[in-house]
């Protein structure tokens, strides 16, 4: 069995996030940047679904040199060996294009993703690689079981659980729930840094997002301490001044 993992370059989630002076791009500057926590749980999935030596995994990274701490991390885990596709990734239709451009003669078995990145949130990648690669793409999945060939997932939904069954390659963005983490060991963080890590070229693509102006989030109002037995001030705060009711 091959799986393929895809795992993105996240600012660390204490991060104060500002942008440059004209709110056009992220200001990377002082950053720590992580793997994302939810790459890690599809890369923990892969390594429970191969333990015993029943397959290999290959992880993927879109982005620059600067990433490779990262990409090394995610070795450390378990991976086998690496791919990074040397690009500034613009948007998630970049980042997809060039995954189902590696994957498409690979013969993976499957391909698991992160639920989202928690830096732009997009969830898009997952079901773009499965249009790319004309494969059915599971999104959000809780549970994964392989019998075989036939994979059964689970996926929340609203009021319920859907279980989907899926014969032969697929793709799935795992979340939270779908593996237990798995923390790289002495020997994990020895062995990734002689574990392959092939760099390739991108292909070219037309972009098509352009960032006009990014924005923070207002910040919230200062708290209001209101006396217990002074109902009716409440009740004037919440209609008047929060105008919540
Ligand atoms: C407006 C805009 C500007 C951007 N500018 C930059 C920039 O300057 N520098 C930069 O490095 N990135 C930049 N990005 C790219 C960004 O970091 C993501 O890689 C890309 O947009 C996908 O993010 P998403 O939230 O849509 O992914 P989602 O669809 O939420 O991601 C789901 C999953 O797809 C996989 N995935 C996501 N990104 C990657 C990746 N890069 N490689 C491999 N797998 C991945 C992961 O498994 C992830 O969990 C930009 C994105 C946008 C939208």
């Amino acid at each position: 069995m091959r799986i393929l993992v895809c795992i993105s370059n996240v600012p660390d989630t204490t991060t104060k996030i500002t942008f440059n002076s004209d709110n056009t791009e992220f200001n990377s500057s002082g950053v720590q940047f992580i793997l994302n926590p939810y790459d890690e749980v599809a890369l923990s999935k892969a390594i429970d679904l191969c333990e015993g030596g029943k397959g290999t995994i290959t992880v993927i990274h879109v982005g620059e040199a600067s990433t490779e701490p990262t990409i090394r991390k995610a070795l450390a885990i378990g991976a086998d060996d690496a791919v990074r596709i040397d690009a500034t990734p613009s948007d998630a239709y970049f980042v997809a294009y060039q995954i189902a451009a590696y994957a498409k003669d690979k013969n993976f078995d499957m391909i698991l993703t992160g639920r989202e990145s928690i830096d732009y949130n997009g969830a898009q990648v997952a079901a773009m690689l499965g249009e790319f690669l004309d494969l059915p793409s599971i999104s959000i999945i809780k549970k994964l079981d392989l019998n075989g060939n036939k994979a059964t997932l689970s996926r929340e939904i609203e009021g319920g659980k859907e279980i989907v069954e899926v014969e032969g390659p697929f793709v799935a963005s795992c979340a939270e729930g779908v593996a237990e983490w798995k923390i790289p060991n002495m020997r994990g963080i020895m062995s990734a840094r002689t574990k392959p890590l092939e760099v390739l070229a991108a292909q070219s693509l037309e972009t098509l997002s352009v960032v006009e102006k990014f924005e923070t989030p207002t910040p919230r109002g200062a708290v209001k301490m209101v006396d217990a037995a002074n109902v009716s001030q409440l009740v004037d705060l919440l209609h008047n001044e929060a105008k919540v009711i």
